[in-house]
Parts: C-alpha cells; structure tokens; sequence
C-alpha cells in the first residue's frame, strides 16, 4: 500500500498527538503551525489522569519543569468553600506555551516535519491543495483539522457550527491563599469559574455557555476577583477564547478530512476539559488512517468519546438547572467523603463516567 501524505493544520495537543502516533506508524506527516514558538494559549492548563494515560502511550516525558504536580482540591459555591481536600490521584497543571512547545519538540525529534508560523488561508477539497499566507501549496491524501475551536478546516466540513462557550481568563504571580486546584460555582449561571496553580502562576478564569454580552461574563469575572483573588493588586484585564463546549453533532471527517481535538468538538461538555480528549482523538485518528476505511474506522474509534460527550449534555441539563443545581451543590457540601470520591473517579481519573453520576443523582433524589 503507497504511505499516504497526511497534512496537519494546527500544532496544538491533537495536532502533535496524531503527528507522533503518525511517525510511530510509518509516516512522516507535514504539520502547519499559524504561530511561532513564543505563542501565548489561553487555557487553565488542568491535566487530568485520562491525560496523562494518553500522554503516556504517546512515550512524552512527564518533565517536572513543565508539569506541575499538586492534589489539593477545593470546591466553592457563591464564595463558600463547600470541599477542601487532598486528592489521591495524581494530575498537573501546566503553562500551555511550554506543553505545546514540548509536544512540537517530541513531534520533531522523532522526524515530524514542522512549519511554524505558517497560517493556512484556505483549503481546497476538491484539488485535495492547502495554501497558507506565505503563498505555499500543499496537497494531501489525508487532511488533519487540529486547527481548534474557530478553524477552518471545522468550518469547511461543518459550515454552522454549534455556539461555543465564551472563557476569560488572566494570570497573576502565586500569592498566599491561592492554590492547588480551585472549582469555583455561582459566579456564572450555566458555567464555572477556576483558580489553578501552576509551576509559576495561577490561571483565574470563568467560562460559560449562556453568557449574555461580553459585559455581563466580565462582571462576573470581576466577582470572581473580589471573591476569590483579594490579594491581587487592582484588576488585571483578563483575554477571551473560546471554548467548543456546545452539544450539536457536528461533521467530524469526510471527502479526505479528519477533524481532531477542538476542531471535532471533542471537550468535556461540563468541565470544558479538551487536552485528554485532543491527545485522545489524535492518537485515534493516526490508528484510522493505516485502516482500510480511513473515514469508517476513525468515526468508529471515537464514538465513545462522542457516547460520552452526549451522556455529559444530559448531565449538563440537569446541572445547570438552577433548582437541580442549587440540590447537587448542597448534597456535595453534606457529604464531603462521597464529593471527593466523585471528583477524584469522574473528573480527575474518568473511570466513572456521567452515566454512572446521573443514576447516583437519581438515586439520592430518590431516598429524598
Ligand atoms: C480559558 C480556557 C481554559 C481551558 N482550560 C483547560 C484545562 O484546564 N484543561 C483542559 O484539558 N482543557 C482546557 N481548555 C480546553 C483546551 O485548551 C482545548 O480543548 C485544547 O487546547 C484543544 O487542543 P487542540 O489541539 O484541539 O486545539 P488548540 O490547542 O486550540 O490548537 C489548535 C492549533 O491550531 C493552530 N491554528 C489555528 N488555525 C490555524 C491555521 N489556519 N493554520 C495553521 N494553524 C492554525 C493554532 O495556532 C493552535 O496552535 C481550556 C480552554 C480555554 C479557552
């Protein structure tokens, strides 16, 4: 069988997880990055336990100097701290610039070919041709959209996309009272705020599905400032992106296209955590494309993730109901014990899944 060319727009997580998984098979991809070394990825950096796994069978060095190691846990709703707790489960936090550069440099050290600051400006499917701004053509048999949320390789295979999530977020020096990993509820309606700690910040941010205006998520967020960030001098500006946490099925690969990470829609329709689920689809999507279906075999290989995206909306419903959420919150701040296990199994580690947390729901409901 000839190597096929595999073209990836977009150096983040799942554009490097398939470029590696990609090389480990035989193939030598060509990857475009629209920005250079230095960029600057807004993102709570969280990595959970089901990243860390994909990060392993991707053989990428858990490097102290980049991965943050902390397991202090606490949850707060409307400025009362409803857990405070030491997980058992190990996760970092990382800055995302040195993350995203770690991963170009495994990509490249292992013979992946690298074109930073090389933005794709457009694509054509029927010529199978990519060009960027610099005016170089590209043609492929196989197109990887890692490109993220906005791109344009999801907006040529998904021309109305699902609204997405609005987040700010700003970085400040760490300061006393400020630290381990913070999940923060009631600043937002339908959202949630964070204050993670890294090796050498803390990232406070807040993200939300319904957000109103721009004013009305930036009011909130300087809430979150008074509430959660009193030792920070004045109120630093926080930056906006933009998250894929709507619920819509989208078109993830077709006519030669396969679509990873952000660009596919694949975040956790809750926590709005992406980086395990792009080092996860770009692993898949690597394994698809030595198939005899490249298209069939990666829809099929990532159906889970879409079964757990959907279960995670209908979890999501009910979370964000006010009634339903105002219960939840208080069932959490009765029992910590049962609290603390759901996060270190669900969110921290993904071995119980929102199917298993919406019968736990129904089950306390029912004993009510
Ligand atoms: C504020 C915020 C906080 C978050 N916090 C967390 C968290 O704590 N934990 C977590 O797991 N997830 C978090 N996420 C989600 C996470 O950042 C994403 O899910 C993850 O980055 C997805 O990886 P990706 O490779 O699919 O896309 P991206 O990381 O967005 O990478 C896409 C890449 O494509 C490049 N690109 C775009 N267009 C072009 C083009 N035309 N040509 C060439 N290159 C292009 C971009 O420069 C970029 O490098 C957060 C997101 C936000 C916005």
């Amino acid at each position: 069988m000839a190597i096929p060319k595999v073209l990836i727009i977009g150096g983040g997580p799942a554009g490097c997880a398939i470029g590696i998984e990609l090389l480990a098979q035989g193939i030598t991809p060509i990857l475009l990055e629209k920005k250079g070394k230095d960029k600057n990825k807004l993102c709570g950096g969280l990595i959970t336990n089901r990243g860390i796994r994909q990060l392993e069978l991707l053989k990428i060095p858990l490097n102290p100097s980049i991965f943050f190691n902390t397991s202090q846990v606490r949850f707060y709703n409307c400025g009362e701290k409803i857990l405070d707790y030491q997980s058992s489960k190990g996760f970092f936090c990382v800055r995302r610039q040195a993350f995203d550069n770690l991963l170009q440099e495994e990509y490249t050290s292992r013979g992946g070919i690298l074109s930073l600051n090389s933005p794709v400006i457009s694509i054509d499917q029927r010529k199978q041709l990519v060009t960027t701004s610099n005016g170089t053509s590209y043609d492929y048999d196989f197109l990887i959209g890692a490109d993220g949320v906005n791109g344009l390789s999801s907006r040529a295979t998904n021309p109305n996309p699902p609204k997405p999530a609005l987040c700010l977020e700003v970085f400040v020096p760490k300061s006393n009272g400020l630290d381990g990993i913070n999940v923060i509820f009631g600043v937002v309606q339908k959202g949630f705020s964070w204050c993670f700690e890294n090796d050498n910040s803390i990232g406070i941010g807040l993200g939300a599905i319904d957000y109103g205006s721009y004013q009305d998520l930036k009011q909130s967020y300087e809430l979150l400032l008074q509430t959660h960030g009193k030792s920070i001098e004045g109120t630093p500006k926080p930056r906006a992106a933009l998250v894929p946490y709507s619920g819509r099925n989208r078109t993830i690969a077709q006519n030669k296209i396969i679509l990873v990470g952000d660009a596919a829609g694949f975040v956790d329709p809750i926590l709005g955590e992406g980086i395990s689920y792009a080092l996860e689809s770009g692993r898949l999507a690597a394994r698809a494309i030595v198939a005899p279906k490249p298209i069939e075999a990666y829809k099929k290989s990532v159906s889970f993730l879409s079964r757990r995206i959907q279960a995670g909306l209908r979890m999501r419903k009910l979370f964000f109901n006010p009634t339903i959420n105002k219960f939840v919150l208080n069932e959490f701040r009765k029992h910590p014990g049962r609290t603390a296990h759901i996060c270190d199994n669900l969110v921290l580690d993904g071995s119980i899944g929102y199917e298993d947390l919406l019968g736990m729901i129904k089950l306390a409901i029912g004993r009510r």
